[in-house]
């Protein structure tokens, strides 16, 4: 019988053969990354780029120009990636805590644990678990592992999670049965995606056509992701 470490690096293995390696995170320095995982929430990465753009244009992508910006002005600026106002928010927050906190030194503040980096994430208003885990994976480079509904969908479709697991118990599943490596946890997560937006439907899942068809799986399972 297979370990769960089995089961998850075939997947893996499966889908990197078929895609690829993913090489994500577009961004470029870890501040520009940290302001993507804010407002990449609930939109396409197309509509972040066009907003990361209208930042750097006003050579904004600096914390303490950040701190100094109108919270109104922000939110203007990075109108693109909808849901402005709130975003603008969030950001304005994140930022005042690493310039509160940490002299706005974002290196001195990615120096923590992975675990301490977490909670002080999540102790920012707005900042939630998939955020968070995305500041630590790709703009920190330490190793945690973001979930998002794809991971959900896929996961629970293969019958490695159950439909009450809530995100701690997902990112556990990879956590605690995968070496904690940035590079595997970044190319999983991307991946993931990838089989998500092209074969993982909400509805109808192309399975046939799917790297992932010849592992166990449940393609009739919940649709409502
Ligand atoms: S499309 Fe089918 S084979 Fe592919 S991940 Fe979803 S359930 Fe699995």
């Amino acid at each position: 019988m297979k370990t769960t470490t089995q089961k998850l690096m075939e997947l893996y293995n499966a889908m990197h053969r078929f895609f690829g390696p993913q090489a994500w995170w577009p961004g470029d320095g870890p501040l520009e990354v940290m302001i993507g995982a804010v407002l990449t929430q609930n939109t396409n990465w197309k509509n972040v780029e066009r907003a990361i753009d209208n930042l750097r244009k006003k050579n904004l992508i600096d914390i303490e120009k950040l701190v100094q910006l109108d919270t109104n002005e922000l939110a203007e600026l990075i109108r693109p990636a909808g849901y402005f106002s709130v975003k603008a928010k969030r950001l304005k927050n994140l930022i005042h805590f690493i310039h509160e906190n940490y002299g706005g030194d974002l290196q001195r503040f990615f120096e923590l644990s992975v675990t301490q980096l977490r909670e002080e994430l999540l102790s920012v208003n707005g900042i939630g678990y998939e955020t968070a885990d995305d500041i630590i994976l790709y703009a920190a480079c330490k190793p945690a592992f973001v979930v998002d509904t794809y991971t959900y969908r896929i996961m629970l479709r293969h019958l490695l999670i159950s439909q009450d697991d809530d995100y701690m118990a997902i990112k556990a599943l990879f956590e605690d049965n995968l070496p904690a490596d940035v590079e595997l946890f970044n190319e999983y997560h991307a991946l993931l995606v990838a089989v998500g937006k092209n074969y993982c439907k909400k509805t109808n899942p192309l399975c046939e056509k799917c790297p992932l068809n010849p592992y166990e799986h449940d393609p009739n399972l919940p649709e409502y992701l």
